[in-house]
């Protein structure tokens, strides 16, 4: 691959070769990866990507995969304990050997690892293992992951997908913590751990935590915990939450210090958190998970003159066009609901526009009406507008709301009550309008994530209440309350 035009070094006049592709793709996971097999594999165009970790990004690695892998491990012990109530002889504590799970999820992840790389070889995609940034408008230059040296690119479309990383609050010895991305490289869990922060991460991991035994305190500013759901979501959930043993610190004002008592790992590291009010707890480990930022500082963006929204996004219109012609931008590093499916799909979205016939030359992605589940426990499933944006969007007197709490039937084995505020499934749907239009559906409770994706395609496709109400149940089951609320 090297009908290399001959670039002039400017720093020692030496001449640089730089290899001409199609296209360039910054980023090898998700929304890389997606965009790249479309460029190449559909439309057979010259495709490189540029990947400075490891093959699948984000989701493959340190996200989705290995965070639903261990919402699995951690559901099997909830099962177990739900077990006993079936009149399985189930001990309180059943022993469980973490190392061992760790293990076999390193494995899965490494063969995605692998199956990446080789669905790119067989379009003829090529890799370069390194970090890249550019040192034209149209040319990248890539510090080569094998310490050879660097090597330059050039092409007329140039794709952004170098997603995000964790954040770190800037509080004296927030290091000694660690982030999402070091919650996957425990080899053993801490006893006792602090989660701090809100959204996604931080509830889907303190919710992990706390099933598998481990004295799990979140740390939140606000009441509730997911306050960008709907508040019913936020109210059961942290409430339910709390039913379930995590320790809650709500409207905590945040840590002024931390301080590393004892280095070690699982139960032999210490740390000291000192509130900003002067209170202090002692934790075996601290997990921040208070947002992501764009990982963009190394790619030179003012060379091509790339601009960048205030949070630091790269800022695109609805096609993925930055500022700069023939330099596009998707997934985590554009801000745009941080999904793997929603950069999945831009991605090749943006291929075939760019790349396809005619008729797709306007091909893009609707990011409306997106569903999205958080892996809690129980999980939450949410599709659409929340009471308040569909209140305000369309008026108080447009609006009818449909709500139902109940126990499923696979927790009415003669649990205590509260053991049952452990266990709650409720589901809101907000409709809209004459004809109530679904605008809006959230539920949560077991097995809600498998049940959210078909309702998502009939809210997709404009469905109304009735349209709903005509499908028949499918008993007995939860989901079949959705079809006949009233
Ligand atoms: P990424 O997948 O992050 O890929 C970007 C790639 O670019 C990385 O591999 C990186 O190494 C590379 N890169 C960065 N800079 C450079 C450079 N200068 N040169 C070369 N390469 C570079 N989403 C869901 O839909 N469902 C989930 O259940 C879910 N769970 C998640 C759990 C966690 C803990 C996290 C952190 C995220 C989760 N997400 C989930 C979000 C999802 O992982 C992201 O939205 C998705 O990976 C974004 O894809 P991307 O292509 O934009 O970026
Ligand atoms: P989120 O944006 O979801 O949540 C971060 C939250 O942390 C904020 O909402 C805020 O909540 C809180 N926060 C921010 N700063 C502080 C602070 N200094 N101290 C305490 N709390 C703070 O980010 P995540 O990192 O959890 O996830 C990033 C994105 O990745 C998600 O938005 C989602 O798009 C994606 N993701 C998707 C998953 C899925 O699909 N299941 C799973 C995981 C991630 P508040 O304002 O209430 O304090």
């Amino acid at each position: 691959s090297s009908s290399a035009p001959k670039n002039q070094n400017s720093s020692n006049m030496a001449p640089i070769e730089t290899q001409q592709y199609d296209y360039i793709v910054l980023g090898g996971g998700s929304g890389g990866s997606g965009s790249a097999r479309r460029a190449a594999g559909w439309y057979g165009k010259k495709t490189l990507i540029v990947e400075s970790g490891r093959s699948g990004g984000t989701c493959v690695n340190v996200g989705c995969v290995p965070k639903k892998m261990t919402w699995n491990f951690a559901t099997i012990n909830e099962m177990l304990h739900i077990g006993k109530n079936y009149g399985y002889d189930i001990p309180d504590k059943i022993a469980m050997d973490y190392t061992h799970f760790k293990n076999t999820r390193d494995a899965v992840i490494k063969r995605l690892n692998g199956a990446y790389e080789r669905n790119w070889g067989r379009e003829g995609i090529d890799l370069v293992q390194g970090r890249a940034g550019f040192v034209e408008p149209h040319t990248i230059e890539v510090k080569l992951a094998d310490g050879s040296g660097t090597a330059r690119y050039t092409a007329p479309h140039i794709l952004l997908a170098t997603g995000g990383r964790p954040s770190v609050p800037s509080v004296p010895g927030a290091e000694h913590g660690i982030t999402s991305d070091g919650f996957f490289e425990l080899e053993e869990l801490p006893p006792k751990i602090a989660v701090v922060g809100a959204g996604y991460i931080a509830v889907e991991l303190a919710g992990v935590l706390n099933a598998v035994d481990v004295e799990t305190h979140m740390f939140i500013r606000g009441e509730n915990f997911l306050r960008k759901f709907d508040p019913m979501v936020q109210k059961t959930m942290t409430d339910r939450y709390e039913a379930a043993g995590v320790k809650l610190h709500r409207n905590h004002g945040g840590f002024k210090e931390v301080q590393l008592i004892r280095d070690g790992k699982g139960k032999d590291r210490l740390l000291k958190l000192i509130g900003h009010d002067g209170s202090e707890i002692e934790v075996n480990e601290l997990l921040w998970a208070v947002g992501r930022a764009p990982e963009v500082e190394d790619l030179n963006l003012d060379i091509p003159g790339v601009k960048l929204n205030s949070g630091g996004h790269v800022v695109v219109d609805e096609y993925q066009n930055t500022s700069v012609e023939g330099v596009y931008a998707l997934g985590d590093v554009t801000g745009q609901a941080e999904l793997t499916p929603v950069a999945i799909a831009a991605g090749r979205q943006l291929g075939s526009r760019l790349f396809g016939p005619p008729e797709l030359k306007h091909s893009k992605i609707s990011y409306e009406n997106i569903p999205t589940v958080v892996f809690s426990h129980p999980e939450v499933g949410c599709i659409g507008l929340t009471e308040p944006e569909a209140r305000q969007r369309y008026g108080d007197d447009k609006i009818k709301i449909y709500h139902t709490k109940f126990t499923a039937m696979f927790y009415d084995v003669g649990l205590s009550p509260e053991e049952k505020a452990k266990n709650p499934t409720e589901m809101k749907i907000i409709c809209a309008g004459p004809q109530e239009k679904v605008v809006g559906l959230h539920i949560l409770g077991l097995g809600v994530g498998e049940m959210l994706q078909g309702f998502g395609v009939a809210i997709k496709m404009g469905a109304t209440k009735q349209d709903f109400d005509s499908c028949v149940a499918i008993h007995p089951t939860s989901s079949e309350e959705i079809v006949t609320m009233r």
